[in-house]
């Protein structure tokens, strides 16, 4: 109830600060004489550079604000609605040069005044951020260098298009559209700041360090860490933080993983991180040493069996997505929780089964426990499940009141959207259904 009410606030907000810069235009001192056309596309080309300055905010990673979202969630509004600022953006001059050929000649840059030579910089900059982002993984591009473009790219977006409006200065003049347009930049500048300056300044003040690299099954390690000179974190199982291992917690890029040990973490206590070398990055994690320091930001995300509560859990792993299922298993161990959960866990191999003792101590530790292994390229001899999870495996196992319980799925993208199918396909309702993607971006 609480998240729904804080919710409903942080949306009000949302939209209030997107449609604020329309009381710019509604006032006395109007230029008399445009047409209307003219009128609504500068209001347009408010909202649209309202709706751009927010970006910052979505991606802030304000614990309150993602708390009734999670922040998955708003990373995925994030890329949505840029497709709505995109509009608006374009949107505004077309509009202008229909509403009156006399705009037309601002199109030749050569000539043209600096407003509207911002204005072009500012369309220009949007355009190549959305096809690098669109496209990253065609264009080749790795995920650190789009992030840095895309950082640079999306300021340089803001700052042209307030510099094109202070420029126009139609309505950025008379003293309360001089504080709305100020309390913007102001704004957009703490934006900045917090997400630059001030939040990594908290993480440096909250280091953690190494104790164990430990290897395991599936080219992955387990990082365990422990908070130095402060009380660390508790999470709710499932949940994820960005780290910056032997990084400054200021370096531009951090790495989402999820947390695998039990969320109950008491003051001081340790906490764990298994992460699969996939790339460059994860790939230098077994040769981290312990007193390593290390920089967490979090704990961030909603896919979580506390916020989904039901008589009993359906767990659906893929790889190394099995990860947050373990710290839920974990957490269920040692709150006494008996609930029944059946985890369906796809891997290739047998030898590549990541977590894989520590998922048959759980089995024998927890009754209410299933594990079904399925892999996908089985050594011979191997009595399991074989091939892919479809409906069909999953109605041999699933107990008789799987309809009633929350079913979590994580691992690949194509393997996640296979298996939201096939639960549907065997009648759990899609309400029913949560998955988190480890490839969000
Ligand atoms: C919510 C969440 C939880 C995750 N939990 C785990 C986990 O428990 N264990 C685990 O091994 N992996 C986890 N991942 C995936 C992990 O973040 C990526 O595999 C890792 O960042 C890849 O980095 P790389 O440079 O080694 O690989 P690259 O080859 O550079 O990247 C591979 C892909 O990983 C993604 N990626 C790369 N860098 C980042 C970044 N800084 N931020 C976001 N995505 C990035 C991109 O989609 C990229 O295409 C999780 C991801 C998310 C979003």
């Amino acid at each position: 109830m609480r998240n729904l009410l804080s919710g409903l606030v942080w949306i009000f907000l949302y939209l209030a600060f997107c449609l604020a810069p329309l009381a710019l235009i509604i006032g006395q001192d109007n230029p008399p004489g445009r047409p209307f056309l003219v009128e609504f596309s500068v209001a347009l080309g408010f909202v649209g550079l309202s709706v751009l300055a927010l970006q910052f905010a979505l991606i802030a990673r304000f614990q309150t604000v993602a708390a009734p979202f999670g922040i998955d969630a708003l990373l995925k509004f994030h890329v949505q609605i840029t497709f709505f600022g995109l509009g608006f953006a374009l949107v505004h001059p077309i509009l202008l040069f229909l509403a009156d050929p006399k705009y037309l000649p601002l199109l030749n840059l050569a000539t043209a005044p600096w407003r509207a030579r911002f204005a072009f910089t500012s369309v220009i900059a949007l355009l190549v951020l959305v096809v690098i982002s669109l496209w990253r993984r065609r264009l080749r591009v790795s995920y650190e260098v789009w992030h840095i473009s895309h950082s640079i790219l999306a300021v340089a977006v803001v700052l042209f298009a307030l510099l094109h409006a202070s420029l126009v200065g139609f309505y950025v003049v008379g003293i309360v559209r001089h504080v709305v347009y100020d309390a913007y930049i102001g704004g957009l500048i703490f934006l900045l700041l917090w997400i630059r300056v001030l939040s990594p300044i908290g993480r440096y003040r909250r280091p953690w360090s190494v104790v164990e690299v430990r290897p395991e099954y599936g080219n992955a390690s387990t990082l365990v860490v422990e908070p130095v000179g402060h009380p660390g974190f508790r999470f709710d199982p499932g949940q994820f933080g960005w780290i910056a291992v032997g990084r400054s917690p200021f370096s531009m890029t951090q790495h989402p993983f999820s947390f695998s040990s039990a969320a109950d973490t008491p003051e001081g206590g340790t906490i764990s991180i298994t992460i699969k070398a996939a790339g460059d990055y994860t790939r230098t994690i077994p040769s981290v040493r312990p007193g390593t320091r290390v920089y967490l930001d979090g704990p961030h995300g909603v896919f979580s069996m506390d916020r989904r509560q039901a008589p009993g859990y359906v767990f659906i792993a893929g790889g190394v997505g099995v990860t947050p299922f373990v710290s839920m298993l974990t957490t269920m161990k040692e709150r006494g929780d008996v609930r029944p959960v059946t985890l369906f866990y796809a891997s290739p191999r047998w030898d590549e089964v990541i977590l894989r003792d520590q998922l048959a101590e759980l089995d024998a530790a927890l009754p209410n426990l299933t594990v079904v292994h399925v892999l996908s390229r089985p050594d011979p001899g191997w009595a399991g499940e074989s091939g892919r999870i479809t409906a069909e495996l999953l109605r041999r196992h699933l107990p008789p009141q799987f309809r009633r319980y929350e079913h979590l799925i994580c691992g690949s993208t194509q393997m996640m959207d296979a298996m939201e199918d096939a639960l549907v396909e065997v009648g759990v309702p899609p309400s029913r259904i949560s998955s988190e993607r480890f490839d969000m971006v």
